[in-house]
């Protein structure tokens, strides 16, 4: 009986919603035309970029390494691994990241890091989606890399926390941000070298005791916005790793390609 009157209510009501949406978008789009979310070039729908602009993304495709996510320069079969990979195999399982850090890409990362430019949000998540497509079936828990307290304070927002609370819902996998801890401040990675980065992190991340029964045997997608040399990531990794996690995969905006860093707009390599 219920369902009888209800049912009739609903329907009536889808087009109204629908109309009143449609109503209050087209007031939103006189009052906020859509623009390119790079170069502020007019366009019909928001949060896209311009063909220019996307034609200056490097999206990261097959064929490439599995475990670094690298791009290779010829396919060889599943599952190939680059000499990188074998030579010095990451403490993660495998790394994914939506593209390279240059060009467009590496402007709209530090548009959204530094600039707060929310409205990037969406399209990253669109993006991160798909890129991390291989891991979410599986996966049991996203975990944003987490910044220092007085960064956070600082820069008012943990830009890889935003991306993976957006993604929870959409992948049906919960995002944690207190399951991983930055337990000491670290200087910022710009301008050190290989060896100085794993230096400046090891050690600076742990899982707090109150929170290793979540992360036991939990396959995790661990988040971050750019990968540079990886070394904070397999330091998350690491501590994620003696908490008892099962699997971690990691999963990133932009991966620094070396020789592929274009020096867009002069942009430093952030953390
Ligand atoms: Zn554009």
């Amino acid at each position: 009986m219920r369902d009888e009157v209800e049912a009739p209510l609903a329907a009536e009501s889808i087009p109204k919603v629908r109309w009143g949406r449609r109503m209050l978008m087209a007031v939103a789009d006189l009052a906020m035309p859509p623009v390119c979310v790079s170069c502020q070039t007019p366009l019909v729908t928001h949060h896209a970029l311009c063909a220019p602009c996307w034609a200056g993304i490097d999206f990261i495709r097959q064929p490439l390494c599995d475990r670094l996510g690298l791009p290779m320069p010829y396919g060889v079969g599943e599952g190939m691994i680059s000499a990188a990979a074998a030579a010095n195999p990451p403490p993660y399982d495998r790394a994914r990241s939506v593209g390279i850090y240059a060009g467009t890409l590496k402007t709209l990362v530090h548009d959204f890091k530094f600039r707060d430019h929310q409205e990037l949000r969406r399209l990253f998540v669109r993006w991160l989606l798909d890129a991390g497509a291989p891991f979410w079936a599986d996966a049991d828990l996203i975990v944003p890399v987490p910044l220092h307290r007085r960064r956070l304070l600082k820069r008012r927002f943990n830009q890889s926390a935003v991306l993976g609370r957006a993604l929870g819902p959409l992948t049906g996998v919960p995002c944690r941000t207190n399951v991983l801890q930055r337990t000491r401040a670290t200087a910022q990675q710009v301008g050190l070298t290989y060896q100085q980065r794993i230096d400046n992190v090891r050690g600076a991340f742990a899982v707090p005791e109150n929170m290793a029964a979540q992360v036991c045997q939990a396959r995790v997608v661990l988040l971050d916005d750019v990968i540079t040399t990886g070394a904070t990531v397999a330091a998350c990794a690491t501590a994620l790793r003696k908490a008892g996690a099962g699997e971690v995969n990691v999963l990133a905006v932009a991966l620094t390609v070396p020789g592929r860093d274009d020096g867009a707009s002069g942009l430093a390599v952030p953390e």
